[in-house]
């Protein structure tokens, strides 16, 4: 081996360098934070940077404000477009410890909420918003295999059926109890609705009294859920992300190690959907804002031609559900089946098995679980 000029061994073979080679000491700072002493331009302890005195200038302030603004800004938008075009790799970075380019998981999360419900806000959409009665739907026992789940299903129904019941006697009672002072009944026990004209007013017999308040009860229940279930609607889509990541965790239990991986890996999961709700409700409802016309109707109707004609209709719902779980899987399962070979690579057919199931259960979770648990947790809080 050619030695090079440069290095000198010693008897104690020790490298020496001629003093050209070696590099200026490096200037050694002291945290104005932590006190910690450091190299460098970043305290390798807490983070804080080496201050400066001219970073109390007016123009240095605004820089700052303005560099703030846009490169969070465009972290977040190079996330969100990584994470929606490249299925799983900003999960993989993330697993892999390169964090400092993306948005953090949380952080995209937030961002991402509120650009989807100020965006469903301004087009008008309001289908992730349950009515009293949808508890009636997705019920375990609708899928075939879980026919024997039928007793549960309908004892959990039954309860909520109740509860709404409930409420709408207790609204009724609050009703009479005030209407019955004998001031406003007349001496025939009726009630006369005034209104400012004569011809608008409506007497109530007696006898129709009780249907009378059973009536404004229901419709004094049904404004009272609809208002407080479209504040929780928005806000309680989150925990299905616990379920959502526990059941990933099952599934790749061998190769994911940790369940804050899988946690993470549902984060991303659920900013897709939420931009993918966003961008189909805009094709679906914006022409009828705008134009009065239903064309954003036909962006589904290929699938449906295709997937639900006469000929295809079993078979698809069998495999897919009906046609609205099918629009979702649609959007779903691409989703997973990269994701989870970017993450996992995993074989096709077990990837596109896997992938399907994921699909199935996350709707499942949000149509069967989460909409009951949001309806009754809307009615219990009603007062
Ligand atoms: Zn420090």
């Amino acid at each position: 081996m050619k030695i090079p000029e440069t290095v000198i061994f010693t008897k104690n073979c020790l490298m020496e360098y001629k003093v050209s080679d070696v590099k200026p000491a490096v200037q050694i700072h002291t945290c104005r934070n932590c006190k910690h002493q450091f190299a460098g331009k970043i305290c390798n302890q807490c983070g804080e940077k080496v201050f400066e005195e001219k970073q109390l200038t007016a123009k240095h302030f605004f820089h700052q404000v303005i560099d703030f603004f846009y490169h969070w800004e465009s972290k977040v938008l190079k996330t969100i477009k990584l994470n929606t075009f490249k299925p799983g790799f900003i999960t993989k970075q993330n697993l892999n410890g390169i964090r400092v380019p993306y948005a953090k998981p949380v952080q995209l999360y937030l961002v991402m909420s509120i650009i989807f419900f100020l965006g469903v806000t301004k087009i008008g959409s309001k289908d992730y918003i349950p009515t009293m009665f949808d508890y009636q739907y997705y019920s375990l026992s609708d899928y075939g295999f879980l026919k024997w789940a039928k007793p549960a299903d309908e004892a959990i129904e039954s309860r909520i059926f109740k509860m709404i019941n409930d409420k709408q006697s207790e609204i009724a009672d609050g009703l009479s109890k005030t209407s019955t002072p004998n001031s406003k009944l007349d001496t025939a026990g009726g009630l006369w609705l005034k209104s400012r004209l004569v011809t608008d007013s409506l007497y109530i017999t007696k006898a129709q009294m009780p249907v009378y308040i059973n009536n404004t009860a229901g419709k004094i229940l049904n404004l009272k859920f609809s208002s407080s279930i479209a504040t929780y609607g928005k806000s309680l889509i989150f925990l299905i992300l616990p379920f959502m990541a526990a059941f990933i965790f099952l599934l790749f239990f061998k190769k994911i190690k940790y369940y804050g991986s899988a946690l993470t890996l549902s984060v991303h999961f659920m900013v897709y959907n939420m931009l993918v709700y966003l961008v189909t409700s805009a094709i679906f409802y914006l022409p009828i804002k705008w134009f009065h016309s239903n064309a954003g109707s036909y962006f589904m109707a290929p699938f449906e031609w295709i997937f639900y004609n006469k000929i295809t209709e079993p078979v698809s719902s069998f495999v897919f559900g009906q046609s609205f779980e099918f629009m979702h899987l649609v959007f779903w399962m691409p989703w997973f089946f990269i994701a989870f070979k970017r993450l996992f690579n995993t074989v096709w057919w077990k990837n596109l098995l896997i992938s399907w199931l994921c699909s199935r259960v996350f709707f499942y979770l949000i149509f069967g679980v989460l909409k009951k648990a949001l309806i009754t947790f809307t009615i219990w809080s009603m007062h």
